[in-house]
């Protein structure tokens, strides 16, 4: 049964099948069936793409100052239309990413397109010109000016777990800053990539402004895209494997690379906290089935209350019950997870936390009874020491392990004793110490007493193996531009 529209390529200006007519199927990661059908582009798609969004930036006026104002007026035209096809958002997100009802709206959706405002709202901030004063040269007075210009060509590499998010963070702030892009979604989600172009066209775009372009390899565009000496930035969000590759490959055209990759964020719950019971059980790792980067998916409890933690958390999961899994109850905030890779992948994650010596306190099994799709069980593990591959490596799934420390110190040795940094998050009744905490764990973000540090007027991005560089906020746009020094001679120094 299909029931998502076929998701067409984007190319210089036009929606286009994929030279040689070529298809892949979409899957729903409920039921495991074909959804839709999207196209499957050859190189000579991507090849096009490039020739168009080079052409656009090279030979029209889009990234010019004169034309900030009606970029912007042309992005929030855009926005608009996404507004109006907010039900078909919400589809996508539910077909091809699994999102539950419960959840849809709020982290697909909603955030997303809130993110899009906030972009629009911090617009006017990005200093464009800079004044460095003047200053003495070789018996001159000199001026200077930074101006800020777009960088060029952007691809934009983008990950299944919250494409709609995702590809905001980059289009949106790639076309503010007066870039051209070319937008490669995952395979997983071709269709949240594919209404960028649909509405584009809508929008009225110049032509080559904005490529999509997806297929049924993973890497293969995108590794195009990565070569190719005339795209100059790639935005990236994914794994920390794919980064890296990323990153070297790059280096051949020495071309910018803007990294968002994955994470292993603790959650610090000091024994003082003031609803201590609530702060654990709200750590359990369920909601889109733990599929999100910046998710706390260790948690770090002392050790005088370890025994209490663990009793909290086996109250919270068996009052969490059967209460997920369903594509039709809006009460549900957990599906399945993307695929059948991924479901196998983290119940390999599972049975190693059993072969490490762990304890699962919750959980553990893949529910073939909730339907043909990809469901595992909201899962948690105690008895974890942070050595162990359960506690290090990101599993990108339903799985929550807990970790005891002995004081302060020992929490933030183990929060840091991570190759990730992309988030994390501190509960104490004392926000002195809450903050102390906070500012010694290396990580691009930091919750106090779960403030909410991620929106889209704010920056966000990783420390260390989470990445570099920064999405949202001013930061966010000014990631796609660079600055370029102008000086000239204001008057000659007076001889003394
Ligand atoms: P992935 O790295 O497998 O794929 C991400 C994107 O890269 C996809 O579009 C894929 O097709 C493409 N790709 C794959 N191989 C490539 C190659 N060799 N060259 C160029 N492109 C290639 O990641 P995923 O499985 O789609 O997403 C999950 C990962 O994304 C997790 O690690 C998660 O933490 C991370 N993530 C990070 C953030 C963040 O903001 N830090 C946000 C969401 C997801």
């Amino acid at each position: 049964m299909t029931l998502l529209p076929d998701a067409k390529l984007f190319i210089d200006g036009e929606l286009r099948d994929a030279t040689g007519g070529a298809t892949f199927d979409v899957i729903s990661p409920w039921t495991g069936e074909v959804v839709g059908k999207a196209a499957d582009a050859a190189p000579e798609d991507v090849e096009a793409a490039i020739v168009a969004a080079r052409k656009a930036f090279d030979e029209t006026d889009w990234g010019s100052d004169e034309n900030r104002q009606n970029r912007f007026e042309l992005v929030k035209k855009y926005r608009e239309l996404f507004e109006q096809n907010r039900e078909r958002l919400a589809q996508l997100a539910i077909h091809e990413a699994g999102a539950a009802q419960g959840a849809v709206y709020r982290a697909h959706v909603n955030m997303a397109l809130d993110g899009w405002d906030d972009y629009l709202a911090v617009f006017p901030k990005v200093e464009w010109e800079k004044d460095y004063g003047e200053k003495e040269a070789f018996g001159a007075i000199h001026k200077r000016v930074g101006v800020r210009e777009p960088i060029g060509v952007v691809g934009a590499i983008t990950p299944w777990n919250v494409p709609l998010y995702v590809n905001i963070g980059k289009v949106v702030a790639a076309l503010l800053a007066g870039c051209t892009v070319i937008l490669k979604p995952a395979p997983d989600t071709p269709g949240m990539g594919a209404i960028f172009g649909e509405l584009a066209a809508q929008a009225g775009f110049p032509k080559g402004v904005i490529n999509v372009v997806f297929g049924s390899d993973p890497a293969q565009a995108g590794e195009m895209l990565v070569t190719d000496p005339r795209v100059d930035l790639i935005s990236f969000t994914g794994s920390t494997g794919v980064g890296k590759r990323i990153m070297e490959k790059g280096a051949a055209t020495l071309k910018r690379v803007f990294l968002e990759l994955g994470g292993k964020s603790a959650k610090i719950v000091c024994d003082d906290a003031p609803n201590f019971p609530m702060e654990v059980a709200m750590t359990m790792l369920v909601f889109h089935a733990g599929q999100g980067c910046a998710v706390q998916s260790r948690l770090l409890v002392p050790k005088s209350r370890y025994e209490e933690a663990k009793q909290i958390l086996k109250g919270a999961y068996m009052h969490f019950g059967d209460n997920w899994g369903s594509a039709e109850d809006p009460e549900h905030i957990m599906g399945p997870v993307i695929s059948k890779r991924q479901m196998e992948r983290v119940k390999s994650y599972i049975d190693l936390g059993v072969e490490e010596g762990a304890t699962l306190l919750h959980g553990g099994q893949i529910r073939t009874d909730k339907g043909g799709g990809y469901f595992v069980e909201p899962t948690v593990f105690v008895d974890v020491t942070n050595d162990m591959r359960i506690a290090q490596e990101e599993i990108f799934g339903p799985v929550l392990v807990v970790i005891p420390y002995e004081d302060d110190d020992d929490a933030v040795r183990i929060a840091n004793e991570s190759n990730y940094g992309l988030s994390g998050g501190v509960s104490s009744g004392d926000h002195e110490r809450a903050m102390r905490i906070a500012k010694r764990v290396r990580t691009g973000s930091m919750s106090v007493n779960n403030g909410m540090c991620i929106a889209g007027d704010i920056p966000f991005g990783g420390y260390k193996a989470s990445g570099m560089g920064r999405e949202w906020g001013v930061e966010g746009i000014e990631e796609y531009t660079d600055m370029k020094m102008l000086a000239w001679p204001v008057g000659q120094v007076e001889a003394a």
